[in-house]
């Protein structure tokens, strides 16, 4: 299948999926997840109108960057894990950075914010899986409280919401339970009413799973093999 026809398929999964719902098709976001794709499939995918993409290793996308630089109106969001140490490339090269799980990164990639003279959108990810192997913030962690507490000191970032990437399971029904424990999570978190934290933005969701995550609230599904076909390692 072409890059064209999966787009159009993927977009009316997602309408489909809104509806069941009873939500607005309107309020969640297709972002395309371009790891390992080159910069001409990358291209096929912004003919299409797409204009969201999401990468998740910054010295991937910096050796990609400017095959791309024609892509004005395009946004980069850096999905992945992220070290401290490329928070500088990051500040350059990404408009957001969905993976936030700590303050001390928080804190460096604010610094690379003003150095770099960007502001920084920024989600917090959260692990619901609570397993050991995966990045991301325990719900009920300190950890999670100290990052909330530290937004208003933060002024380059803008803190919009959690992303997660649950456990993988076959069926993605099994995604289920970790969605609406995203979106409950979120929930409670908006009614505090906090300082300097917007959770406007719940990004779940990718090409196994996305219609679930829609059911469950997700305003941003992120998907790549959906898109662009198998990934194959570079
Ligand atoms: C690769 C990746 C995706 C997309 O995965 P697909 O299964 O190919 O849709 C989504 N989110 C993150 C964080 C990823 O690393």
């Amino acid at each position: 299948m072409s890059i064209e026809r999966n787009i159009a398929a993927i977009r009316e999964r997602m309408e489909a999926s809104a509806r069941r719902a009873g939500r607005n098709f309107d309020e969640i976001a297709l972002m395309a997840v371009t790891k390992n794709q080159p910069p001409e499939r990358i291209r096929d995918a912004y003919a299409e109108g797409q204009r969201l993409f999401g990468e998740n290793r910054v010295q991937e996308f910096a050796g990609k960057v400017q095959a791309l630089a024609d892509f004005r109106d395009a946004r980069w969001h850096m999905i992945g894990h992220l070290q401290t140490n490329k928070t500088a490339k990051t500040a350059e090269l990404f408009s957001a950075v969905d993976s936030v799980d700590s303050v001390k990164l928080a804190q460096k990639l604010d610094g690379a914010a003003r150095s770099a003279g960007n502001k920084i959108d920024v989600l917090i990810e959260i692990n619901v899986g609570g397993e050991a192997a995966k990045t991301g913030l325990d719900p009920n962690s300190i950890a999670l409280e100290d990052l909330l507490a530290a937004a208003p000191r933060l002024q380059m970032l803008s803190f919009r919401g959690l992303m997660i990437v649950p456990p993988f399971t076959e069926d993605p029904e099994g995604a289920r339970s970790y969605f609406r424990k995203l979106r409950q999570l979120r929930d409670a978190i908006a009614l505090r009413k906090l300082p300097a934290i917007s959770m406007d933005v719940l990004s779940m969701g990718m090409s196994h799973d996305f219609e679930v995550a829609i059911e469950e609230g997700s305003t941003c599904v992120r998907v790549g093999t959906a898109i662009f076909g198998e990934r194959t390692t570079p």
